[in-house]
């Protein structure tokens, strides 16, 4: 099972993608969080993704195909994958598929939801610097200081200020429609209305995996 979850930021990739591999015993993988990682590490790459993470700006095509293409390539991702943030560009979908080759993405899950809803929901949305897993604030007790799922710290991204979460739908809104028509003429796009409660997405979605193969 490979699948690719589509959506601005904010959209509630991350939560249904993580929870979804885990339902599917499938890899997970999230551009972001790899990124974040290198970023905590002071790797080259971290450096250098940070200064457009900064700004809201897309990390060049050539080392985040490089970067994702080199964890495909890895043993966990034999029985199956789950990407999160990527593709999205339509260059990064054009190397995915190249390096597929003739076993190809099965779904792509398009999470839309509109632009003031996300908006509203990046301003109040905490994250684990240890797993990534983003939370809604009124998801958490008041006090809480750990990651529910696996105890890490949790923070706000820095990214998720206003004036950059603005840049970053701004950036990434014609990238996800261009996708979003690539996939669609591939047959392979599924919508999801993700302004429903998280549950009802994550059952839409196990719906939309169900007719695959
Ligand atoms: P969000 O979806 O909430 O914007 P992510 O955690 O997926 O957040 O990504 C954070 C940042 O990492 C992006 O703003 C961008 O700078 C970089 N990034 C993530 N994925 C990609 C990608 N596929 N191509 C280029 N840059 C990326
Ligand atoms: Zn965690």
């Amino acid at each position: 099972m490979r699948l690719v979850f589509l959506g601005l930021a904010g959209a509630g990739k991350g939560t249904q993608a993580k929870t979804l591999s885990e339902k599917l015993g499938v890899a997970f993988i999230s551009s972001g969080d790899m990124f974040r990682h290198h970023l905590a590490q002071g790797t080259e790459l971290g450096k250098l993704a940070k200064g457009y993470m900064d700004k809201g700006e897309m990390v060049p095509d050539e080392v985040t195909i490089r970067m994702i293409l080199d964890r495909i390539n890895q043993g966990d991702c034999q029985k199956g994958f789950i990407l999160d943030g990527f593709p999205r560009t339509l260059n990064q979908a054009k190397a995915l598929e190249r390096a597929l080759g003739d076993a190809p993405v099965d779904r792509v899950l398009y999470i839309k939801v509109g632009e003031e809803e996300l908006v509203r929901r990046l301003a109040g949305r905490i994250s684990c610097r240890t797993c990534g897993t983003p939370y809604a604030q009124q998801m958490l007790a008041d006090d809480a200081k750990q990651c529910p799922r696996c105890g890490g710290e949790l923070y706000q991204r820095a990214d998720d200020q206003p004036e950059v979460v603005r840049r970053r739908l701004q950036v990434q809104w014609p990238e996800v429609q261009g996708l979003a028509d690539f996939y669609g003429r591939q047959r392979k796009l599924v919508e999801i209305d993700g302004e429903r409660p998280v549950e009802q997405v994550e059952e839409e979605l196990v719906k939309a995996i169900d007719r695959v193969g």
